[in-house]
């Protein structure tokens, strides 16, 4: 299976897509928390994030396309994966596609996590992450709604947009999710590698 978690900053897709993850069983990939994790040890790649991450802006494409199809090539994530912030413009979404099509697989549902605007800001002022000030939170949800809403667009079409109400608490969102990729037989599909 590889499901991606879709929605603004503030959504809950983290904390979702870890529990999706163990309860599946398979690896969740978040690029944010990879880029934290470079620029933290300092790495070339860290280096090359740090200035978008800091301004919440977008890391450029083609960063981000290589360090995810670097682990979707790695053994544990062809068992299937929850992505998580990836992706977010629509040459990563294509080129997610063809990553996956050249492996034999593809993105099995997009799952739309929808959170009143209100509550998002108040769960990112709650939540302290170096990127999460106040002028920050807005550029991210700005750059939110200019470049990454267009996406779901691109999965509609596909017909692999799902969305679940995500004002509640941890466990209802998850049983949502889970009740929703039960219904579209996502949760035991079998990887085809
Ligand atoms: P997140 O943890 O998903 O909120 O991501 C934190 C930051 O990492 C974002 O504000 C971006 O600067 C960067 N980032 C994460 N994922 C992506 C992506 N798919 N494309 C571009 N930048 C990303």
């Amino acid at each position: 299976m590889v499901i991606v978690l879709f929605g603004a900053p503030g959504v809950g897709k983290g904390t979702q897509a870890q529990l999706l993850a163990d309860r599946y069983g398979v690896p969740h990939l978040s690029t944010g928390e990879a880029f934290r994790r470079a620029i933290q040890e300092n790495s070339e790649f860290g280096a090359r994030a740090r200035h978008y991450v800091e301004r919440g802006l977008l890391v450029p494409d083609e960063v981000v396309t290589a360090i995810v199809e670097q682990f979707l090539s790695s053994p544990p994530y062809l068992q299937g994966c929850i992505l998580d912030g990836f992706p977010r413009t629509l040459p990563q979404a294509q080129a997610l596609d063809a990553f996956l099509q050249r492996q034999g697989r593809a993105v099995d549902a997009v799952v739309n996590i929808m959170v009143a605007e209100d509550e998002i800001i108040r769960r990112l002022l709650l939540r302290g992450r170096p990127d999460d000030s106040e002028a920050v939170i807005r550029q991210r949800l700005q750059v939110y709604a200019e470049q990454t809403q267009p996406v779901l667009d691109y999965y509609a079409q596909q017909g692999k947009l799902r969305s679940v109400d995500g004002n509640a608490d941890i466990e209802t969102v998850h049983h949502r999710i889970v009740q929703l990729l039960r219904s579209i037989s996502v949760d035991n599909v079998p990887s085809s590698q």
